[in-house]
């Protein structure tokens, strides 16, 4: 393909997608979640195609990760977003929980509890975004991830012999708590090459730099990617077909899945908590490390 016809084709699949799922409707108001890397330019790209921008905000979060910041990719971000009055809101995770995700990963350490800093930095990002988007009136959240994340995440669910995760992940999966924004991820079938490429072509300069945790401290899905893009590499598509034969095998599960009832609230923050749980994930993690912190 030309660049030209590239750009349309991965439009066109966005657009597919978003439609096959039902992701949003026309009037909704879309909160997009952006790291500042190639995927959020491609997302914001591609959503600023089939979206007014006047239902459109940004949300940006400073995990605060020693040696690694992405504060010149956001900035870029955010300036577009300015010259098209779309509203933004950035916020660290000093500002959450007091602390920076570097403190936190010390503390635990100290603490000798076992936790790898993606738990942490997952936990505590999904928490704030959903927070933000639910006060500030969002009817979705709208997240970067691509077909390597999607495919990452099915692989490990399944392996972690996870049903209810992986029902979760599915685009079409139940909304378990009213306190939750649903997020849909429109880049879920455009490769994370692709987006490099699309974002690439559309003239945004973004950093080659990777988080350090992820070679020094590699968790299960770290492992996984380097497997999926060697595979990959071997058998071109095969992640596409992986990730759409478990979407239709999902699917199967979903209608049943409505049936589950809503999740509890957890008695020290007040946000959802599993079923078999009085205290969230989050906040026994955080207390373990000697913090308890929500705003
Ligand atoms: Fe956070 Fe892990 Fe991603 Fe680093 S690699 S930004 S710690 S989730
Ligand atoms: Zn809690």
């Amino acid at each position: 393909m030309c660049a030209e016809c590239f750009i349309d084709d991965i439009k066109s699949r966005v657009l597919n997608e978003v439609r096959k799922y039902h992701m949003f409707n026309y009037n909704d108001r879309l909160l997009l979640a952006l790291s500042g890397g190639k995927d959020s330019y491609t997302l914001l790209d591609t959503i600023l195609g089939i979206h007014e921008a006047s239902k459109l905000g940004v949300i940006t979060i400073s995990e605060g990760i020693q040696g690694y910041s992405r504060d010149e990719d956001v900035v870029w971000i955010m300036s577009r977003c300015r010259d098209l009055g779309i509203d933004i809101v950035r916020v660290s995770f000093k500002e959450a929980v007091g602390y920076t995700l570097f403190e936190l990963v010390n503390m635990s350490k100290v603490s000798d509890i076992d936790v790898s800093p993606c738990t942490f930095c997952g936990m505590i990002r999904r928490r704030i975004i959903n927070r933000y988007a639910r006060e500030l009136g969002y009817d979705r959240v709208l997240t970067a991830h691509n077909l390597d994340d999607e495919s990452q995440t099915a692989f490990i669910n399944i392996l972690r012999a996870d049903l209810s995760r992986l029902i979760q992940s599915h685009p079409g999966g139940p909304k378990l708590s009213d306190l939750f924004v649903r997020r849909v991820k429109p880049l879920r079938k455009v490769y994370e090459w692709e987006s490099a490429l699309y974002a690439y072509l559309k003239g945004f300069k973004f950093q080659e730099a990777e988080c350090p945790y992820i070679t020094t401290e590699p968790t299960l899905r770290a492992k996984v990617r380097d497997y999926f893009r060697r595979l990959e590499a071997l058998e071109p598509g095969v992640l596409l077909r992986f990730l759409n034969f478990i979407d239709d095998l999902v699917s199967k599960f979903i209608d049943e899945s409505l049936k589950i009832p809503s999740l509890p609230l957890c008695k020290l923050c007040g946000e959802p908590t599993a079923h078999n749980r009085s205290i969230c994930k989050t906040c026994e993690l955080l207390i373990k490390v000697g913090v308890m912190r929500w705003a």
